[in-house]
Protein backbone atom coordinates (compact mmCIF):
# COMPACT_ATOMS: atom_id res chain seq x y z
CA UNK A 1 0.00 0.00 0.00
CA UNK A 2 2.91 2.46 0.97
CA UNK A 3 4.11 1.90 -2.52
CA UNK A 4 1.31 2.67 -4.57
CA UNK A 5 0.24 6.04 -2.04
CA UNK A 6 3.92 6.97 -2.97
CA UNK A 7 3.20 6.39 -6.60
CA UNK A 8 -0.11 8.51 -5.89
CA UNK A 9 2.09 11.44 -4.57
CA UNK A 10 4.46 11.47 -7.25
CA UNK A 11 1.67 11.50 -10.25
CA UNK A 12 0.26 14.67 -7.65
CA UNK A 13 3.31 16.10 -7.73
CA UNK A 14 3.71 16.05 -11.56
CA UNK A 15 0.24 17.35 -11.44
CA UNK A 16 1.05 20.36 -9.81
CA UNK A 17 3.96 21.24 -11.56
CA UNK A 18 1.94 20.95 -14.82
CA UNK A 19 -1.04 22.81 -13.78
CA UNK A 20 1.50 25.83 -12.90
CA UNK A 21 2.78 25.27 -15.99
CA UNK A 22 -0.79 25.19 -17.90
CA UNK A 23 -1.70 28.92 -15.84
CA UNK A 24 1.12 30.83 -17.57
CA UNK A 25 -1.12 31.44 -20.61
CA UNK A 26 -4.47 31.60 -21.63
CA UNK A 27 -4.74 29.07 -24.09
CA UNK A 28 -3.36 26.56 -21.54
CA UNK A 29 -4.80 27.54 -18.30
CA UNK A 30 -8.51 25.64 -18.06
CA UNK A 31 -6.21 22.52 -18.89
CA UNK A 32 -3.47 23.61 -16.09
CA UNK A 33 -7.18 23.79 -13.64
CA UNK A 34 -7.47 20.55 -14.60
CA UNK A 35 -4.51 19.11 -14.30
CA UNK A 36 -4.04 21.20 -10.33
CA UNK A 37 -7.57 19.51 -9.41
CA UNK A 38 -7.09 15.84 -10.84
CA UNK A 39 -3.42 16.40 -8.80
CA UNK A 40 -5.63 17.57 -5.54
CA UNK A 41 -8.12 14.60 -6.14
CA UNK A 42 -5.77 11.80 -6.54
CA UNK A 43 -3.48 13.62 -3.14
CA UNK A 44 -6.57 13.88 -1.10
CA UNK A 45 -7.46 10.15 -1.76
CA UNK A 46 -4.16 8.41 -1.23
CA UNK A 47 -3.95 10.80 2.19
CA UNK A 48 -7.25 9.39 3.15
CA UNK A 49 -6.32 5.86 2.24
CA UNK A 50 -2.84 5.75 3.91
CA UNK A 51 -2.36 4.13 7.30
CA UNK A 52 -2.14 7.60 9.25
CA UNK A 53 -5.86 7.95 8.82
CA UNK A 54 -8.18 5.72 11.01
CA UNK A 55 -10.82 8.70 12.37
CA UNK A 56 -12.54 8.14 8.84
CA UNK A 57 -15.90 9.41 10.25
CA UNK A 58 -14.09 12.70 12.12
CA UNK A 59 -12.74 13.18 8.40
CA UNK A 60 -16.11 13.25 6.30
CA UNK A 61 -17.79 15.54 8.54
CA UNK A 62 -14.60 18.18 8.45
CA UNK A 63 -14.12 17.66 4.70
CA UNK A 64 -17.95 17.60 4.05
CA UNK A 65 -18.19 21.09 6.19
CA UNK A 66 -15.09 22.20 4.37
CA UNK A 67 -15.88 21.65 0.65
CA UNK A 68 -19.59 22.72 1.76
CA UNK A 69 -17.88 26.39 3.07
CA UNK A 70 -15.65 26.21 -0.11
CA UNK A 71 -18.26 25.73 -2.59
CA UNK A 72 -20.54 28.64 -1.31
CA UNK A 73 -18.16 30.94 -1.39
CA UNK A 74 -16.78 30.04 -4.55
CA UNK A 75 -19.97 29.99 -6.20
CA UNK A 76 -20.83 33.64 -4.71
CA UNK A 77 -17.50 35.19 -5.18
CA UNK A 78 -17.41 38.32 -7.40
CA UNK A 79 -14.28 38.27 -9.64
CA UNK A 80 -13.79 41.75 -7.81
CA UNK A 81 -13.18 39.94 -4.29
CA UNK A 82 -11.23 37.54 -5.61
CA UNK A 83 -8.25 38.79 -2.97
CA UNK A 84 -10.32 38.98 -0.19
CA UNK A 85 -11.08 35.33 -0.96
CA UNK A 86 -7.49 33.86 -1.80
CA UNK A 87 -6.29 35.87 1.96
CA UNK A 88 -9.19 34.08 3.68
CA UNK A 89 -7.75 30.88 2.43
CA UNK A 90 -3.91 31.66 2.87
CA UNK A 91 -5.44 31.97 6.86
CA UNK A 92 -6.65 28.62 6.64
CA UNK A 93 -3.60 27.34 5.06
CA UNK A 94 -1.59 29.14 8.54
CA UNK A 95 -4.16 27.96 10.56
CA UNK A 96 -3.62 24.31 9.39
CA UNK A 97 -0.02 24.64 9.86
CA UNK A 98 -0.05 25.44 13.44
CA UNK A 99 -2.44 22.77 14.38
CA UNK A 100 -0.77 20.52 12.82
CA UNK A 101 2.88 21.52 13.88
CA UNK A 102 1.39 21.47 17.69
CA UNK A 103 -0.04 17.87 16.78
CA UNK A 104 3.06 16.57 16.20
CA UNK A 105 4.94 18.27 19.32
CA UNK A 106 1.88 16.97 21.51
CA UNK A 107 1.76 13.29 19.89
CA UNK A 108 3.01 10.67 22.26
CA UNK A 109 3.76 8.26 19.86
CA UNK A 110 6.26 10.62 18.51
CA UNK A 111 9.88 8.43 18.46
CA UNK A 112 13.05 9.73 17.76
CA UNK A 113 15.79 7.71 16.54
CA UNK A 114 18.70 9.80 17.48
CA UNK A 115 19.09 13.29 19.43
CA UNK A 116 20.38 14.36 15.88
CA UNK A 117 16.48 13.56 14.35
CA UNK A 118 14.94 15.32 17.43
CA UNK A 119 16.51 18.27 16.85
CA UNK A 120 15.62 18.35 13.27
CA UNK A 121 12.16 17.70 14.24
CA UNK A 122 11.66 20.20 16.91
CA UNK A 123 13.04 22.37 13.69
CA UNK A 124 10.73 21.78 11.23
CA UNK A 125 7.60 21.91 13.91
CA UNK A 126 8.91 25.91 15.49
CA UNK A 127 8.87 26.63 11.95
CA UNK A 128 5.74 25.50 10.78
CA UNK A 129 4.39 26.77 13.82
CA UNK A 130 6.34 30.28 13.30
CA UNK A 131 5.54 30.72 9.67
CA UNK A 132 1.75 29.44 10.15
CA UNK A 133 0.56 31.66 12.79
CA UNK A 134 2.28 34.72 10.80
CA UNK A 135 0.34 33.86 8.00
CA UNK A 136 -3.14 32.86 9.68
CA UNK A 137 -3.36 35.94 11.72
CA UNK A 138 -1.55 38.51 8.58
CA UNK A 139 -3.76 36.88 6.01
CA UNK A 140 -7.44 37.64 8.74
CA UNK A 141 -6.03 41.61 8.59
CA UNK A 142 -5.49 41.52 4.89
CA UNK A 143 -8.70 40.27 4.50
CA UNK A 144 -10.25 42.68 6.47
CA UNK A 145 -8.61 45.88 4.81
CA UNK A 146 -9.67 44.24 1.48
CA UNK A 147 -13.08 43.82 2.65
CA UNK A 148 -13.16 47.23 4.53
CA UNK A 149 -13.67 45.98 7.53
CA UNK A 150 -10.60 46.85 9.20
CA UNK A 151 -8.99 50.56 8.16
CA UNK A 152 -6.74 50.57 5.19
CA UNK A 153 -4.63 53.07 6.46
CA UNK A 154 -1.52 52.23 7.48
CA UNK A 155 -0.77 51.69 11.49
CA UNK A 156 2.03 53.21 12.44
CA UNK A 157 3.22 51.85 15.87
CA UNK A 158 5.73 54.14 17.30
CA UNK A 159 9.11 52.29 17.00
CA UNK A 160 7.20 49.74 14.95
CA UNK A 161 10.61 48.25 13.62
CA UNK A 162 12.01 47.76 17.20
CA UNK A 163 8.70 46.47 18.03
CA UNK A 164 9.26 43.33 15.03
CA UNK A 165 12.94 42.97 15.86
CA UNK A 166 11.99 42.72 19.29
CA UNK A 167 9.76 40.14 18.71
CA UNK A 168 12.55 38.64 16.16
CA UNK A 169 15.64 38.21 19.01
CA UNK A 170 12.60 36.70 21.34
CA UNK A 171 11.83 34.22 19.03
CA UNK A 172 15.13 32.87 17.82
CA UNK A 173 16.39 33.05 21.90
CA UNK A 174 12.93 30.69 22.46
CA UNK A 175 13.87 28.47 19.43
CA UNK A 176 17.35 28.20 21.31
CA UNK A 177 15.63 26.83 24.47
CA UNK A 178 13.22 24.43 22.25
CA UNK A 179 14.81 23.01 19.79
CA UNK A 180 18.02 21.05 21.44
CA UNK A 181 15.74 19.60 24.44
CA UNK A 182 13.68 16.62 25.24
CA UNK A 183 9.55 17.93 25.65
CA UNK A 184 8.86 18.85 28.69
CA UNK A 185 6.49 21.47 30.27
CA UNK A 186 9.23 24.23 30.07
CA UNK A 187 9.44 23.90 26.27
CA UNK A 188 5.02 23.68 25.86
CA UNK A 189 5.73 26.91 27.17
CA UNK A 190 8.23 28.36 25.00
CA UNK A 191 6.30 27.06 21.88
CA UNK A 192 2.81 28.67 23.13
CA UNK A 193 4.60 32.09 24.00
CA UNK A 194 6.48 31.92 20.17
CA UNK A 195 3.21 30.97 19.14
CA UNK A 196 1.56 34.41 20.69
CA UNK A 197 4.83 36.55 19.28
CA UNK A 198 4.34 34.89 15.70
CA UNK A 199 0.45 35.57 16.03
CA UNK A 200 1.20 39.28 17.26
CA UNK A 201 3.70 39.68 14.51
CA UNK A 202 1.26 38.51 11.43
CA UNK A 203 -0.81 41.60 13.04
CA UNK A 204 1.25 43.96 13.20
CA UNK A 205 3.39 42.78 9.93
CA UNK A 206 0.23 43.27 7.79
CA UNK A 207 -1.30 46.45 9.83
CA UNK A 208 1.57 48.50 9.10
CA UNK A 209 0.77 48.16 5.33
CA UNK A 210 -1.43 50.33 3.41
CA UNK A 211 -4.34 49.27 1.58
CA UNK A 212 -2.61 49.93 -2.02
CA UNK A 213 -0.22 47.69 -1.42
CA UNK A 214 -2.69 44.88 0.12
CA UNK A 215 -2.79 42.60 -3.14
CA UNK A 216 1.11 42.43 -3.05
CA UNK A 217 0.61 41.39 0.80
CA UNK A 218 -2.12 38.24 -0.09
CA UNK A 219 0.43 36.99 -2.72
CA UNK A 220 3.38 37.50 -0.19
CA UNK A 221 0.99 35.98 2.33
CA UNK A 222 0.68 33.04 -0.32
CA UNK A 223 4.35 32.38 -0.34
CA UNK A 224 4.43 32.20 3.44
CA UNK A 225 1.88 29.77 3.46
CA UNK A 226 3.38 27.94 0.60
CA UNK A 227 6.63 27.65 3.58
CA UNK A 228 4.43 26.59 6.07
CA UNK A 229 3.38 23.77 4.65
CA UNK A 230 6.90 23.08 3.28
CA UNK A 231 8.15 22.53 6.63
CA UNK A 232 4.71 20.71 7.75
CA UNK A 233 6.17 18.29 5.09
CA UNK A 234 9.04 18.07 6.42
CA UNK A 235 8.00 17.80 10.21
CA UNK A 236 5.24 14.74 8.57
CA UNK A 237 7.92 13.25 6.43
CA UNK A 238 5.54 14.16 3.59
CA UNK A 239 6.64 14.76 -0.08
CA UNK A 240 4.00 15.44 -1.47
CA UNK A 241 3.58 18.64 1.18
CA UNK A 242 7.10 19.26 0.60
CA UNK A 243 6.72 19.67 -2.82
CA UNK A 244 3.32 21.57 -2.87
CA UNK A 245 4.83 23.73 -0.37
CA UNK A 246 8.24 24.90 -2.57
CA UNK A 247 5.83 25.08 -5.34
CA UNK A 248 3.26 27.64 -3.64
CA UNK A 249 5.86 29.58 -1.77
CA UNK A 250 8.14 30.09 -4.88
CA UNK A 251 5.12 30.92 -7.29
CA UNK A 252 3.89 33.56 -4.65
CA UNK A 253 7.69 35.22 -3.99
CA UNK A 254 7.78 35.02 -8.11
CA UNK A 255 4.27 36.87 -8.38
CA UNK A 256 4.92 39.50 -5.72
CA UNK A 257 8.01 40.33 -7.60
CA UNK A 258 6.29 40.19 -10.44
CA UNK A 259 3.62 42.70 -8.82
CA UNK A 260 6.12 44.88 -7.52
CA UNK A 261 7.89 45.32 -10.24
CA UNK A 262 4.29 46.33 -12.06
CA UNK A 263 3.91 49.19 -9.61
CA UNK A 264 7.07 50.42 -9.32
CA UNK A 265 7.05 49.14 -5.73
CA UNK A 266 10.35 47.69 -4.47
CA UNK A 267 9.62 44.07 -2.50
CA UNK A 268 11.16 45.76 1.15
CA UNK A 269 9.17 48.96 1.33
CA UNK A 270 6.23 47.15 0.68
CA UNK A 271 7.26 44.36 3.51
CA UNK A 272 8.66 48.09 5.79
CA UNK A 273 4.99 49.13 4.90
CA UNK A 274 3.83 53.01 6.20
CA UNK A 275 2.79 53.25 2.08
CA UNK A 276 -0.96 53.26 0.79
CA UNK A 277 -3.56 54.74 0.27
CA UNK A 278 -7.24 54.01 2.64
CA UNK A 279 -8.60 51.04 0.96
CA UNK A 280 -8.47 52.24 -2.44
CA UNK A 281 -10.14 55.61 -1.99
CA UNK A 282 -8.73 59.02 -2.78
CA UNK A 283 -6.68 59.97 0.10
CA UNK A 284 -4.75 62.81 -1.61
CA UNK A 285 -5.80 66.44 -2.21
CA UNK A 286 -4.85 66.43 -5.94
CA UNK A 287 -7.01 63.46 -6.59
CA UNK A 288 -8.88 65.54 -9.63
CA UNK A 289 -6.08 67.27 -12.56
CA UNK A 290 -5.56 70.50 -13.32
CA UNK A 291 -7.43 71.38 -16.40
CA UNK A 292 -10.23 71.30 -18.62
CA UNK A 293 -11.23 67.85 -19.46
CA UNK A 294 -13.11 67.72 -23.09
CA UNK A 295 -16.63 65.64 -22.28
CA UNK A 296 -17.79 63.45 -25.46
CA UNK A 297 -21.13 61.68 -26.36
CA UNK A 298 -22.15 57.94 -27.13
CA UNK A 299 -22.79 59.35 -30.73
CA UNK A 300 -19.74 60.94 -31.36
CA UNK A 301 -17.57 58.02 -30.08
CA UNK A 302 -19.07 55.82 -31.95
CA UNK A 303 -18.79 57.80 -35.69
CA UNK A 304 -15.21 57.71 -34.77
CA UNK A 305 -14.28 54.06 -34.14
CA UNK A 306 -16.43 53.46 -36.90
CA UNK A 307 -14.04 55.44 -39.10
CA UNK A 308 -11.01 53.98 -37.23
CA UNK A 309 -8.63 51.70 -39.08
CA UNK A 310 -7.32 50.72 -35.70
CA UNK A 311 -8.54 50.64 -32.00
CA UNK A 312 -6.82 49.01 -28.94
CA UNK A 313 -8.62 48.50 -25.72
CA UNK A 314 -6.96 49.35 -22.41
CA UNK A 315 -8.92 47.83 -19.47
CA UNK A 316 -8.69 48.57 -15.92
CA UNK A 317 -10.63 47.75 -13.14
CA UNK A 318 -13.30 49.56 -13.78
CA UNK A 319 -14.31 47.28 -16.09
CA UNK A 320 -14.52 44.77 -13.54
CA UNK A 321 -16.48 46.93 -11.35
CA UNK A 322 -19.33 47.90 -14.17
CA UNK A 323 -18.90 44.24 -15.58
CA UNK A 324 -18.69 45.56 -18.93
CA UNK A 325 -16.50 42.74 -20.60
CA UNK A 326 -19.51 41.26 -22.16
CA UNK A 327 -20.71 44.32 -23.77
CA UNK A 328 -16.90 45.03 -24.39
CA UNK A 329 -16.64 42.02 -26.13
CA UNK A 330 -19.70 42.59 -28.49
CA UNK A 331 -18.20 45.43 -29.19
CA UNK A 332 -15.28 44.29 -30.13
CA UNK A 333 -16.73 41.57 -32.67
CA UNK A 334 -18.66 44.51 -34.69
CA UNK A 335 -15.83 46.47 -35.11
CA UNK A 336 -13.84 43.54 -36.58
CA UNK A 337 -16.88 42.67 -38.48
CA UNK A 338 -16.34 45.50 -40.24
CA UNK A 339 -13.18 45.52 -40.99
CA UNK A 340 -11.51 47.88 -37.98
CA UNK A 341 -8.28 46.01 -36.57
CA UNK A 342 -9.22 45.94 -32.63
CA UNK A 343 -6.09 44.77 -30.02
CA UNK A 344 -6.35 44.81 -26.10
CA UNK A 345 -3.20 46.47 -24.02
CA UNK A 346 -3.19 44.36 -20.76
CA UNK A 347 -1.42 46.21 -18.32
CA UNK A 348 0.47 43.70 -15.65
CA UNK A 349 -1.11 45.08 -12.69
CA UNK A 350 -5.00 46.46 -14.19
CA UNK A 351 -7.60 45.41 -12.03
CA UNK A 352 -6.84 43.78 -8.70
CA UNK A 353 -4.67 40.92 -9.25
CA UNK A 354 -2.55 40.03 -12.03
CA UNK A 355 -4.80 38.65 -14.84
CA UNK A 356 -7.43 40.12 -13.09
CA UNK A 357 -8.45 41.36 -17.05
CA UNK A 358 -7.28 38.43 -18.80
CA UNK A 359 -9.85 36.00 -17.08
CA UNK A 360 -12.49 38.68 -17.62
CA UNK A 361 -11.60 38.99 -21.40
CA UNK A 362 -11.31 35.34 -21.86
CA UNK A 363 -15.16 34.52 -19.87
CA UNK A 364 -16.09 37.07 -22.41
CA UNK A 365 -14.71 34.96 -25.21
CA UNK A 366 -12.44 38.01 -26.49
CA UNK A 367 -10.00 36.09 -29.13
CA UNK A 368 -6.60 35.15 -27.06
CA UNK A 369 -4.47 36.41 -30.05
CA UNK A 370 -5.83 39.67 -29.32
CA UNK A 371 -5.18 40.41 -26.18
CA UNK A 372 -1.42 41.74 -26.14
CA UNK A 373 0.45 42.77 -22.82
CA UNK A 374 1.63 46.09 -22.49
CA UNK A 375 5.01 45.81 -23.68
CA UNK A 376 3.73 44.56 -27.04
CA UNK A 377 1.14 47.09 -27.85
CA UNK A 378 3.19 50.40 -26.22
CA UNK A 379 5.25 50.71 -29.64
CA UNK A 380 1.85 50.83 -31.85
CA UNK A 381 0.20 53.23 -29.96
CA UNK A 382 1.42 56.45 -31.73
CA UNK A 383 -0.14 54.56 -35.03
CA UNK A 384 -3.24 53.65 -33.51
CA UNK A 385 -6.46 55.68 -34.47
CA UNK A 386 -8.63 55.25 -31.28
CA UNK A 387 -7.79 54.21 -27.82
CA UNK A 388 -10.91 53.25 -25.43
CA UNK A 389 -9.53 53.52 -21.90
CA UNK A 390 -12.34 51.64 -20.06
CA UNK A 391 -11.85 52.08 -16.32
CA UNK A 392 -8.46 51.95 -16.22
CA UNK A 393 -6.68 54.51 -14.71
CA UNK A 394 -3.58 54.46 -12.71
CA UNK A 395 -2.08 52.05 -15.50
CA UNK A 396 -2.69 54.31 -18.15
CA UNK A 397 -1.31 57.49 -16.25
CA UNK A 398 1.32 59.80 -17.73
CA UNK A 399 2.88 61.03 -15.02
CA UNK A 400 4.44 57.70 -14.25
CA UNK A 401 6.74 58.59 -17.42
CA UNK A 402 6.61 62.06 -17.55
CA UNK A 403 6.56 63.81 -14.10
CA UNK A 404 9.68 62.25 -12.04
CA UNK A 405 8.11 63.49 -8.77
CA UNK A 406 4.76 61.75 -9.13
CA UNK A 407 3.82 59.14 -6.37
CA UNK A 408 4.03 56.77 -9.48
CA UNK A 409 6.72 57.86 -11.06
CA UNK A 410 8.57 55.15 -13.14
CA UNK A 411 5.47 52.71 -12.78
CA UNK A 412 5.53 51.58 -16.60
CA UNK A 413 2.20 52.12 -18.17
CA UNK A 414 0.12 51.65 -21.39
CA UNK A 415 1.54 55.45 -23.19
CA UNK A 416 -2.57 55.67 -24.53
CA UNK A 417 -1.75 59.43 -24.82
CA UNK A 418 0.15 58.98 -27.84
CA UNK A 419 -2.21 57.42 -29.72
CA UNK A 420 -4.45 60.10 -31.98
CA UNK A 421 -7.85 59.46 -30.05
CA UNK A 422 -8.32 58.51 -26.40
CA UNK A 423 -11.51 57.79 -25.41
CA UNK A 424 -11.53 57.42 -21.46
CA UNK A 425 -14.85 55.71 -20.29
CA UNK A 426 -15.24 56.49 -16.20
CA UNK A 427 -17.87 57.94 -13.67
CA UNK A 428 -16.18 61.21 -12.86
CA UNK A 429 -12.87 62.56 -12.71
CA UNK A 430 -11.95 60.53 -9.39
CA UNK A 431 -8.21 59.21 -9.26
CA UNK A 432 -7.58 55.70 -9.47
CA UNK A 433 -6.51 53.31 -6.38
CA UNK A 434 -3.14 54.57 -5.80
CA UNK A 435 -5.03 58.42 -5.15
CA UNK A 436 -3.16 60.30 -7.52
CA UNK A 437 -4.64 62.62 -10.07
CA UNK A 438 -4.19 61.68 -14.10
CA UNK A 439 -3.44 64.59 -16.48
CA UNK A 440 -4.33 61.96 -19.20
CA UNK A 441 -8.21 63.15 -18.79
CA UNK A 442 -7.05 66.63 -19.50
CA UNK A 443 -5.13 66.00 -22.47
CA UNK A 444 -6.12 68.01 -26.11
CA UNK A 445 -6.45 64.62 -27.65
CA UNK A 446 -8.48 62.92 -24.60
CA UNK A 447 -12.24 63.01 -24.77
CA UNK A 448 -14.32 61.94 -21.37
CA UNK A 449 -17.22 59.57 -22.03
CA UNK A 450 -19.03 59.45 -18.33
CA UNK A 451 -20.99 56.77 -16.77
CA UNK A 452 -20.84 53.32 -15.96
CA UNK A 453 -18.66 51.24 -18.46
CA UNK A 454 -21.17 48.91 -19.12
CA UNK A 455 -24.01 51.04 -20.20
CA UNK A 456 -21.68 53.84 -21.82
CA UNK A 457 -20.21 50.95 -24.08
CA UNK A 458 -23.61 49.48 -24.74
CA UNK A 459 -24.68 52.60 -25.59
CA UNK A 460 -21.77 53.34 -27.91
CA UNK A 461 -22.69 49.63 -30.22
CA UNK A 462 -26.51 51.06 -30.27
CA UNK A 463 -25.02 54.42 -31.72
CA UNK A 464 -22.69 52.59 -34.39
CA UNK A 465 -23.20 53.10 -38.16
CA UNK A 466 -20.82 51.67 -40.77
CA UNK A 467 -21.04 52.84 -44.35
CA UNK A 468 -21.81 50.32 -46.56
P1 LIG B 1 -7.54 52.10 -11.15
O1 LIG B 1 -7.87 51.43 -9.88
O2 LIG B 1 -6.38 53.00 -11.20
O3 LIG B 1 -8.79 52.95 -11.65
C1 LIG B 1 -10.02 52.36 -11.90
C2 LIG B 1 -10.94 53.42 -12.44
O4 LIG B 1 -12.15 52.78 -12.79
C3 LIG B 1 -11.28 54.49 -11.43
O5 LIG B 1 -10.60 55.68 -11.72
C4 LIG B 1 -12.80 54.64 -11.53
O6 LIG B 1 -13.13 55.98 -11.86
C5 LIG B 1 -13.17 53.72 -12.68
N1 LIG B 1 -14.43 53.01 -12.42
C6 LIG B 1 -14.82 52.42 -11.28
N2 LIG B 1 -16.04 51.88 -11.44
C7 LIG B 1 -16.43 52.14 -12.70
C8 LIG B 1 -17.59 51.85 -13.46
N3 LIG B 1 -18.63 51.18 -12.94
N4 LIG B 1 -17.65 52.27 -14.74
C9 LIG B 1 -16.61 52.97 -15.27
N5 LIG B 1 -15.49 53.28 -14.60
C10 LIG B 1 -15.40 52.86 -13.33
O7 LIG B 1 -7.47 50.94 -12.25
P2 LIG B 1 -6.28 50.34 -13.09
O8 LIG B 1 -6.75 48.99 -13.47
O9 LIG B 1 -5.86 51.30 -14.15
O10 LIG B 1 -5.06 50.23 -12.09
C11 LIG B 1 -4.97 49.23 -11.12
C12 LIG B 1 -4.44 49.80 -9.83
O11 LIG B 1 -4.47 48.79 -8.83
C13 LIG B 1 -3.00 50.26 -9.95
O12 LIG B 1 -2.77 51.37 -9.12
C14 LIG B 1 -2.24 49.08 -9.42
O13 LIG B 1 -0.97 49.42 -8.93
C15 LIG B 1 -3.18 48.64 -8.30
N6 LIG B 1 -2.91 47.28 -7.93
C16 LIG B 1 -3.09 46.27 -8.84
C17 LIG B 1 -2.70 45.00 -8.53
C18 LIG B 1 -2.79 43.90 -9.53
O14 LIG B 1 -2.15 42.88 -9.32
N7 LIG B 1 -3.56 44.05 -10.59
C19 LIG B 1 -2.14 44.66 -7.23
C20 LIG B 1 -2.03 45.80 -6.35
C21 LIG B 1 -2.43 47.04 -6.71
P3 LIG B 1 -14.57 56.58 -11.48
O15 LIG B 1 -14.72 56.38 -10.01
O16 LIG B 1 -14.49 57.99 -11.90
O17 LIG B 1 -15.56 55.80 -12.27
Amino acid sequence: MTGIISMAYLFAAVMFILSLGGLSSQESAKRGNIYGMTGMFVAIVATVLSAYVQAYGLLLIAMTIGAAIGLALAVRVEMTAMPQLVAMLHSFVGLAAVFIAWGGYLDPRVQHASHAAMVVHNVELYLGVFIGAITFTGSLVAFGKLQGVVSGKPLMLPFRHGLNALAIIATIILAILFVPVEHSEATTLYLLIMTGIALLVGIHLVAAIGGADMPVVVSMLNSYSGWAAAATGFMLSNDLLIVTGALVGSSGAILSYIMCRGMNRSFISVIMGGFGTDGGEVVSDEGAPQGEATVTNYEEVASELAQAKSVVITPGFGMAVAHAQQAVSELTSILRKNGVEVRFGIHPVAGRLPGHMNVLLAEANVPYDIVLEMDEVNPDLPNTDVVLVIGANDTVNPDAVEKPGSPISGMPVLEVWKAKRVVALKRSMASGYAGVANPLFVKQNTRMLFGDAKDSVQEVIKNLEFES
